[in-house]
């Protein structure tokens, strides 16, 4: 066995060359010496040596110099490796956190889809799928038709082209999501050789804008609808006005029978256009504190009868917290008889259990109101259509499409939400979500209206209305009741005629061109103060916002179009009765 020799060092080999040189010198001269040379020939000899010693250690040191600039060498360039390596592995490092510091997941694709690298967003938004990570292919948790659309993106991206598209996909939760997608090709040499995916989860912002969309459409519509409303009211008006005026008449039954006919559709179309009004208006309805409970047993009580003979069974499951909050009373019924009505309807298209069930559930900040029932439920496809005005399935006669863009409509304004809840083959339900909001001001509700007073002595009205056939209308029935009045169009003429001659009352309209209600209100308090006293305001919308602040600040009694005559003769009376008790110290 041969045991490694390690190569002389630098100094060992200086040190062998000068014992060299001297063993040689003396050696070669002892052997001259001994075999008979002189002593010049062995001088000679040793010099001989001493040149080739001398030599030896010059090569010597010629290396030494030689592996010292090795040395350097190599240890500059170990150096300058480790500190690129370093580098290296810290702008990783850096990279990497930049990376794990972006919210929106970003992945590295190859070719066929498989994950490279990722952040963490993106192993979070991958973790739904059991291969989360690395190596993973970006189509295995998709649904097919995502997938198709991803595939058919990465091939596009691999081809140079940046795509920006929308895919549904799954959260860490398994629940369902909406991404927007970035797939933007990585260059090398010229050449894809990767793409880089970025993904963001939309789903939250693409609720909002479409609730956004959804309140922006619905305003456009309120704005349009309370333009026809108004403009059918007037007419409305007119006919059930000449209707209760005929009705005054001795009349044949069948005549009188088709005046009543006349005067109830009337009456129908003031209903319809007040439900437009509703679902357009924007505030000035009045909030009391409200039982909801109470509000369900009322409004069931309304239906039960039709209920009962439609075979659908209710239960009323109401919250024992007492779900009491600030609301208007007469919003809630309608928005509840509503959603009944629609359920009914549901319900007489199923042969199997017909049930419908109501719920009152209170917490501290809101109170909640559930109608669900066992009908056929609403398909996806029509879902996001429901609220929407005018949108009905239902045959013409049976469906308007207000109900629930009604319902939307007073959920809003009370600062609430309604939303729908429909999974296939267990019905639909209803959720309508309130705030107990105590910061609003409540009013009491209206009380019992007083008995009119007896339809003794003269009374004179003057009509202040732009509509000439509702002034007619009016001015016949009042007539026909022993209530004298005179008409005129606008309020320069109304403070006109009440120059020349006195009224008991001034029955005033509050949208008209020219002078509006609320500039006659002004002019008459500062031109006769008196009068004000003397004033009803007729409308045929209370919820629009200005008319609204006119009635509360004004104080005054309000008739709202179409007149139902009889009550509008029994506020008349009550205010030229007030306004004569009064004379005596106004004239003082
Ligand atoms: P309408 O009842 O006049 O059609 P709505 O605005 O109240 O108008 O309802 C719109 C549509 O919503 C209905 O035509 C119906 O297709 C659907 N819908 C409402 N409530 C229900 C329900 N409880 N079950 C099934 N579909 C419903």
């Amino acid at each position: 066995m041969r045991l490694p020799v390690a190569p002389p060092t630098a100094t060992a080999r200086l040190w062998l060359a000068a014992a060299l040189s001297v063993v040689a010198v003396i050696g070669g001269a002892y052997l001259l010496e001994s075999h008979g040379y002189s002593w010049a020939a062995a001088a000679l000899v040793a010099a001989g040596v001493a040149a080739g010693a001398a030599r030896f250690l010059a090569s010597s040191r010629a290396d030494r110099r030689y592996a010292k600039v090795l040395e350097n060498e190599v240890a500059t360039q170990t150096r300058s490796l480790v500190d690129s390596l370093t580098a290296t592995a810290d702008a990783e490092r850096r990279l990497r956190l930049v990376m794990d510091a972006v919210p929106d997941a970003i992945a590295v694709l190859d070719r066929d889809g498989r994950v490279i690298d990722l952040n963490e967003s993106a192993k979070r938004l991958l973790a739904a799928s059991p291969d989360a990570g690395t190596g993973r292919n970006v189509f295995a948790s998709l649904e097919p038709d995502a997938a198709a659309t991803v595939r058919e993106r990465l091939s596009a991206a691999f081809r140079g082209e940046v795509q920006r598209f929308e895919v549904p996909g799954r959260r860490e939760d398994n629940s369902k999501n909406l991404c927007a997608m970035l797939y933007a090709p990585v260059r090398e040499r010229g050449e894809v050789t990767r793409v880089l995916a970025l993904a963001r989860d939309i789903t939250d912002q693409k609720h909002t804008e479409h609730q956004l969309q959804q309140a922006e459409k619905l305003s456009a519509m309120g704005q349009l609808v309370s333009g026809v409303a108004h403009e059918i009211n007037n007419p409305a008006a007119i006919i059930s006005g000449f209707a209760q005026t005929l009705l005054l008449d001795v009349v044949k039954p069948e005549q009188r029978e088709m005046l009543q006919m006349i005067y109830d559709e009337a009456s129908r179309i003031g209903r319809i256009t007040a439900n437009l009004l509703a679902f357009a208006r924007a505030g000035g309805s009045q909030r009391t504190l409200v039982d909801l409970n109470d509000i369900v047993r009322r409004t069931f009580a309304l239906r039960s009868y039709h209920l009962t003979t439609l075979n659908i069974a209710v239960s009323l499951e109401l919250s024992p917290a007492e779900p009491k909050f600030w609301a208007d009373p007469s919003e809630l019924q309608q928005m509840l008889l509503n959603l009944l009505i629609n359920a009914e309807q549901a319900l007489v298209s199923v042969e199997t259990a017909r049930t419908i069930v109501v719920r009152t559930v209170a917490s501290e900040d809101e109170v909640r109101l559930e109608v669900a029932d066992s009908g056929p439920g609403i398909a996806p496809e029509i879902r996001a259509k429901i609220f929407d005005p005018f949108f009905t399935t239902k045959p013409e006669g049976v469906g308007t499409g207000l109900g629930l863009s009604i319902c939307y409509g007073i959920a809003r304004e009370h600062g609430g939400r309604i939303s729908v809840d429909s999974p296939p083959g267990r019905g639909a339900t209803f959720v309508v979500a309130l705030p107990r909001d105590p910061r609003r001001e409540g009013r009491p509700l209206p009380e019992a209206p007083a008995p009119a007073p007896p339809a003794t002595g003269t009374v004179t009205v003057l009509i202040v209305d732009d509509e000439t056939a509702l002034r007619n209308a009016l001015l016949k029935f009042l007539g026909r009741r022993g209530i004298q009045g005179e008409g005129v169009a606008d309020g320069g003429d109304a403070l006109r005629a009440l120059r020349e001659r006195d009224f008991d009352v001034i029955i005033s309209d509050v949208r008209m061109p020219g002078m509006s209600g609320r500039e006659f209100l002004e002019r008459l308090g500062r031109e006769r103060p008196a009068l004000v006293a003397r004033l009803i305001f007729s409308t045929g919308d209370t919820f629009a916002p200005e008319t609204a602040a006119l009635i509360k600040e004004a104080g005054r009694p309000t008739v709202t179009k179409p007149f139902d005559f009889a009550e509008l003769e029994r506020v008349i009376r009550q205010v030229a009765a007030d306004a004569a008790r009064r004379r005596p110290m106004a004239s003082a």
